[in-house]
C-alpha cells in the first residue's frame, strides 16, 4: 500500500517580531541582509528571548488540530552545517524528556478520512539561499539571512495518505484553517512548504524536499509513486533516501543519503529555560479562538437557510466570509452569500486583485437591497460590482453612470414585448399551455433590455398579454 507522510512549515507571517529576537518577522521586500541582529545571525555572546505570542500563535494551531498540548514546552539544539543556517544549529523541539513540543497526536479529518497528526513543534526559519551564475561552472550562491529567525510552526502528519489527491485537499484545508485563525497569510511566497516521504509497498521510505507549491506537491508525489513503481516491478531494490524536486523538469533527483537523528546531535538548548504554562493560559487563548470553519458553516445554513454548497465556499475563505459578516444582517444574508460566491470571487481570485479592490461591505449591503427591491437586475449587478471593485464609487453613483437602473417604465417593456411576440410564434403558442416557456419569453425581453427590464414587471405583462 502507497503510505504518504507530510512535514509542512508554516511561517507565522502575522507576528511583528521573529522567533528569538526583535527584528521584524515580515522580511520581505528588504534589501538583503538588512533584516539581521547579533541573535538571528547568532553573534558569540547573543542570547535568545522566545517570543511569547508566537508561542500563543502555536498553541491556538495546536488545539485546532485537536492535539494534546503539554505541561512544560522545552527548546532543542538540532545541529548541522550549511551557509543558510547562520548559527550553525536551528533552535527546534523535540520529544526526548517527555512530551514538550507544542502540540502531540492530533487528527483532522479530510474528505471523511481522517489524517493523524503525530506532532507539532515550533522552531526558526533557516536564511535563504539565492543561486546565480549562467553555468554550473560559475555557479555562484548568495546568502540572505533577513529569514533567519522567523517564526515557523512545523506540522509532521502520520503517513496516512495514500495519494497525492488527497494530500493536496489537506493542505487546501490547513491552508484555510490557518488563515482562519489568523495566525498566517499562506498565500504568501514561502509561507507554507512541504515536504513529503512517500513509500509504496515494497519500497523505503523517501523524502522529498524543495517543493514550492502545492501544485508541485501533488506532481513531485504523483512523479515518486511512478518511479518507485517501475523500480520495484523490475525487481530493483528502491533506497532510503532524500530527493529533490527540481521544478524545472518535474522530476525528483537523489540529493543525499538521509541523516538519521543522530547525524544531528540534538541537545537542550539551554539559553532558553523551560516554560510552564500557567494554569489559565491554553483556558483563555481556547475561548478567544476565531470561530472555526465547520462552526460557521453550520451557522450560514442554520440560521439563514444558505445552501450548504455556497456555505462551504464562504466559511472556507476568510476574506470573503469577513466582507460577509460586515455587510449582511438577518434579511439579506442569503442574497449577500449569493452576490459574493457567485460574482465577486471570480472578481477577486488573487492575492493582487484583494488588495487593490476598492470594494467596501457597505456597497455590497447596498447592492442587496437594490437588487430585492427592483431597483437593478442581477445581471447589471453584476457589471456594477465590477465598476465597483475598480473605483469604489457608491452604488447610486455606478448606476447612473453606468445606466445600469432597471427599466420599470411599462410602456417601454411593451414595445419590447410585441417585438418579441412578432418573433417568436411558435413559443407564444407553446406558452398558453406550457408556463415554462413565459419565462423563455421573459428572458428574450431582457436580451432586448441588456437584463435592464425589470423582470417582476415583464412576467406580469407577458402573462397578461398572452394568457388574457
Ligand atoms: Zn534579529
Amino acid at each position: 500500500m502507497t503510505k504518504i507522510g507530510l512535514e509542512i512549515h508554516c511561517q507565522l507571517t502575522n507576528l511583528e517580531s521573529k522567533l528569538f529576537c526583535s527584528c521584524k518577522a515580515n522580511y520581505r521586500d528588504k534589501e538583503p541582509n538588512a533584516n539581521i541582529c547579533p541573535t538571528c545571525i547568532g553573534l558569540p555572546g547573543s542570547l535568545p528571548r522566545l517570543n511569547r505570542k508566537a508561542v500563543e500563535k502555536a498553541i491556538i494551531i495546536a488545539m485546532a488540530l485537536n492535539c494534546q498540548t503539554p505541561k512544560k514546552l522545552a527548546f532543542f539544539r538540532k545541529n548541522y552545517f550549511y551557509p543558510d543556517l547562520p548559527k550553525n544549529f536551528q533552535i527546534t523541539q523535540l520529544n526526548v524528556y517527555g512530551p514538550t513540543s507544542i502540540g502531540l497526536d492530533g487528527k483532522i479529518n479530510v474528505a471523511d478520512k481522517e489524517i493523524r497528526i503525530r506532532r507539532i513543534q515550533i522552531e526558526e526559519d533557516p536564511g535563504r539561499l539565492i543561486y546565480e551564475g549562467i553555468s554550473e561552472k560559475n555557479l555562484i550562491t548568495l546568502v540572505d539571512y533577513n529569514r533567519a529567525g522567523t517564526p515557523l510552526v512545523e506540522i509532521v502528519t502520520e503517513p496516512d495518505f495514500e495519494n497525492e489527491k488527497q494530500v493536496r485537499l489537506f493542505l487546501n484545508i490547513l491552508s484555510d484553517l490557518l488563515e482562519n485563525l489568523e495566525v498566517a497569510d499562506p498565500s504568501l511566497d514561502g509561507a507554507m512548504r512541504a515536504d513529503a516521504n512517500v513509500s509504496i509497498e515494497g519500497s523505503e521510505k523517501v523524502e522529498i524536499k524543495n517543493i514550492n507549491s502545492f501544485h508541485d506537491c501533488e506532481k513531485a508525489i504523483h512523479f515518486e509513486i511512478t518511479r518507485q513503481k517501475s523500480l520495484v516491478d523490475r525487481g530493483i531494490n528502491v533506497p532510503q533516501e532524500t530527493r529533490h524536486w527540481d521544478d524545472k523538469r518535474k522530476i525528483t533527483t537523489s540529493a543525499r543519503s538521509k541523516e538519521s537523528e543522530l547525524d544531528y546531535r540534538y541537545f537542550l538548548e539551554g539559553d532558553i529555560p523551560w516554560i510552564i504554562f500557567e494554569k489559565d493560559t491554553i483556558a483563555k487563548l481556547k475561548n478567544n479562538m476565531p470561530e472555526s470553519i465547520s462552526s460557521k458553516k453550520e451557522r450560514y445554513i442554520s440560521k439563514y437557510a444558505i445552501p450548504p454548497q455556497v456555505a462551504d465556499v464562504l466559511s472556507s475563505d476568510k476574506f470573503h466570509s469577513d466582507l460577509f459578516e460586515q455587510a449582511h444582517d438577518e434579511s439579506n444574508a442569503k442574497e449577500i452569500a449569493n452576490l459574493i460566491t457567485t460574482d465577486l470571487m471570480g472578481l477577486l481570485d488573487t492575492r493582487e486583485k484583494r488588495e487593490q479592490s476598492k470594494l467596501n461591505p457597505k456597497h455590497l449591503t447596498d447592492l442587496a437591497k437594490a437588487i430585492v427591491e427592483n431597483v437593478i437586475t442581477r445581471t447589471s449587478a453584476k457589471t456594477a460590482l465590477q465598476e465597483i471593485v475598480k473605483s469604489g464609487k457608491p452604488l447610486s453613483d455606478i448606476i447612473s453612470t453606468f445606466d445600469l437602473g432597471n427599466v420599470s417604465d411599462e410602456s417601454e417593456i411593451l414595445k419590447m414585448i410585441d417585438e418579441v411576440i412578432s418573433e417568436e410564434k411558435q413559443a407564444v403558442e407553446e406558452a398558453k399551455t406550457n408556463p415554462q416557456t413565459i419565462n423563455f419569453l421573459v428572458g428574450k425581453v431582457m436580451q432586448k433590455t441588456k437584463g435592464k427590464a425589470n423582470p417582476v414587471i415583464t412576467l406580469n405583462l407577458l402573462k397578461e398579454k398572452i394568457l388574457g
